[in-house]
């Protein structure tokens, strides 16, 4: 029988925290959400606040926090409304054993950083504060008793292939696997007057718009080969990455023995995060069984095209040189794309904007937080002034 949870989810609202919901809510005998936190959507908040009854609800838009709490009176619930300002108290408080940390981007690091503290089963799905801050994260969660059970689908992957120390000690390389995104096969040229819908259409997976514009640039698997170094510890030189059209396998672990271990399924994320609540025990997701013949009866891979997506090729550029690197380039990545989604810049421009940022700003040694959101904020800054001199 598997422990029960209080659970946090954070980014409630988004695709991750929507998911992890509905998780939830199958096993209402030992999973439980007490904490809900979302960015803005006051009435998405609310309406997952009825449907489950948690402790706490938080908005970190401070101007909707009275929408929220008056919301929540409208609705006869007891659910204590609160602002962003709250939310790292009650993730490291009693309000939660469990921490879904969805939030998108650097926003999340610092509820990560919370949960790593005080010790929680941290399902960690906010890749950018691993990119961010990875080492200073690893150290805060061994240092708090914290278990983290990534939910990125390949890391999920990589760890029910790798679950205990021993394993670990013959691991010789990883493969992370990756869709290729809506443009695989297009060359650099083609991609000049891609639109945001078009970068958004993900063939396999259906994801928020930022993730999903890192998947159609390539540098979502940047940041994970980022991500996969911190997680389990092994240098960027054995991290390779394979694209596998059809998204059923995840990723894959080579042994110094020549065996190779994958973990297959179909492309919902329910199934990762199923793993991080029931773990080491396996409990019901919603999502069916692998058919292969129903799936088409073929696993294709081929290698990356670093020319077309030079955004995989700055990632792990900036994994080798290491310090303040992964932070200027995530947060490049971050203002570029934003920009992009705005509609302000192309999509060609999104890898331009992050190589001028990585040239301009040259990594230093990052051993505080300190040093990395000055990293962090430098990056922004840079990008927003490329931006502001071509309009
Ligand atoms: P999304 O855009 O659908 O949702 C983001 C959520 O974060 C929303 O609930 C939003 O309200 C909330 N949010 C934003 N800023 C916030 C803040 N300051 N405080 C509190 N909440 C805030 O994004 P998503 O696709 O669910 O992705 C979430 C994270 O999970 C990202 O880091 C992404 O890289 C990662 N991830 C997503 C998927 C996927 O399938 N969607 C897969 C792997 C990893
Ligand atoms: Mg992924």
């Amino acid at each position: 029988m598997t422990t029960a949870r209080d659970i946090a989810v954070l980014g409630a609202t988004g695709s991750i925290g929507t998911s992890a919901l509905d998780v939830i809510a199958r096993h209402p005998d030992r999973l439980r959400a007490t904490v809900l936190a979302a960015g803005r959507n006051v009435d998405a908040l609310l309406d997952l606040c009825r449907r489950h009854r948690p402790r706490h609800a938080v908005i970190a838009d401070r101007s909707l926090y009275p929408a929220l709490r008056d919301g929540l009176r409208a609705s006869g619930l007891d659910t204590h409304a609160h602002t962003g300002e709250a939310l790292d108290d009650l993730v490291a408080g009693d309000a939660c054993d469990t921490v879904v940390a969805a939030i998108v981007g650097a926003a999340g690091l610092p509820s990560t950083l919370a949960a790593a503290r005080a010790g929680k089963r941290l399902l960690l799905a906010n890749k950018e504060s691993l990119v961010l801050a990875g080492e200073l994260l690893m150290r805060e969660a061994e240092a708090g008793g914290a278990t983290i059970v990534p939910v990125d689908s390949e890391h999920n992957a990589i760890f029910q292939c790798l679950p205990d120390a021993a394993a670990h000690a013959g691991l010789q390389r990883l493969i992370l696997t990756a869709s290729g995104g809506p443009f695989r096969g297009r060359d650099r040229a083609s991609l000049q007057a891609v639109t945001v819908e078009q970068a958004v259409a993900h063939p396999r997976w259906s994801m928020g718009p930022k993730i999903s514009v890192d998947s159609a640039t390539l540098m979502n698997k940047g940041l994970e080969v980022i991500e996969a170094h911190h997680l389990f510890r092994v240098p960027g030189e054995r991290i390779d990455v394979l694209v596998h059209p059809q998204s059923l396998v995840h990723s894959l672990v080579e042994f110094v023995d020549g065996s190779t271990l994958a973990q297959l399924g179909l492309p919902d994320m329910r199934t990762a995060l199923a793993v991080g609540f029931g773990w080491p025990e396996r409990i019901r997701s919603g999502v069916s069984g692998l058919d292969l013949l129903a799936q088409g009866g073929r696993l294709d891979f081929e290698p990356p095209d670093l020319q077309a997506f030079p955004c995989l090729r700055l990632a792990f550029e900036a994994l080798a040189g290491g310090g303040t690197g992964p932070a200027l380039l995530n947060a490049a990545n971050e203002t570029a794309v934003s920009a992009f989604l705005q509609r302000r810049t192309g999509f060609l421009n999104i890898p331009a904007l992050i190589e001028d940022t990585m040239t301009a700003l040259p990594a230093m040694p990052a051993d505080t937080l300190d040093t990395l959101a000055d990293a962090d904020a430098r990056a922004r800054r840079h990008v927003e002034a490329l931006l502001a001199r071509a309009a």
